[in-house]
């Protein structure tokens, strides 16, 4: 690790991050990518001045090759639970988590989100949109309300008025909106462009 314990900066997380190994074959049909590590930097800062990190417990769903996660753990939380249903993900997972220095606790499940019942402080969390499969960031909310009274999710912006309505029901509320453009590879979306960028929001849901 360059930067010394308690001493990573913004663009040191941003920098840290950007070494993680990313997905060798993503599958299209669970809407696996990446979550770029600028955008992961700029969230997950922001959810460690917010005070939601540092010393908490924490799960990543659908942590895919664990950036999320991973970050969480540079900033001190506690202990990271990887949630995360591909086999072939969770072991590039758990390979990105061996090659990084961190006191932080870490354990992996491997399973559909809905199996997990672990209670955390904070889920953050880039589910699947539910371009492929409708509403499939629906069970990713579910669970997320059901472990935790603070996630960090992120969703496309258009499904704003989803999000907040399925929070309500469940008694939670939007306090942040943190919008950023998400560069989608071509394959993902079977454009002609090279990338194409999508708008998506972090929400930041509190009970
Ligand atoms: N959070 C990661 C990966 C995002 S892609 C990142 O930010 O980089 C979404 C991930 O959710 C994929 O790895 C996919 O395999 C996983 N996933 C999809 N459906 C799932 C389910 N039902 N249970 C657990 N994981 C699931």
């Amino acid at each position: 690790m360059a930067e010394k314990k308690g001493k990573l900066s913004r663009s040191g997380l941003a920098i840290e991050l950007s070494t993680i190994k990313g997905f060798s074959k993503p599958k299209v049909s669970v809407e696996q990518y990446m979550t770029d590590s600028e955008i992961a930097a700029t969230v997950l800062w922001d959810a460690y001045m917010k005070d939601d990190v540092k010393g908490k417990v924490i799960a990543d769903l659908g942590c895919g090759t664990g950036i999320l996660g991973m970050g969480c753990m540079l900033l001190g939380a506690s202990k990271v639970y990887f949630v995360e249903s591909d086999s072939s993900a969770i072991k590039i997972a758990k390979k990105n988590v061996q090659n990084m220095e961190s006191e932080s606790l870490s354990e992996f499940f491997l399973g559909d989100v809905s199996e997990f019942d672990k209670k955390v402080d904070t889920v953050i969390m880039n589910p699947p949109f539910g371009v492929k499969r409708e509403h499939s960031d629906r069970k990713f909310l579910e669970k997320a309300f059901e472990i935790s009274d603070k996630v960090y999710s992120f969703h496309k912006s258009e499904t704003k008025n989803f999000v907040e309505k399925f929070a309500k029901d469940n008694n939670f509320r939007i306090t942040q909106v943190i919008e950023l453009e998400f560069p989608l590879k071509a394959s993902m979306l079977f454009h002609r462009k090279k990338v194409e960028k999508i708008n998506v929001s972090c929400f930041r849901l509190v009970k």
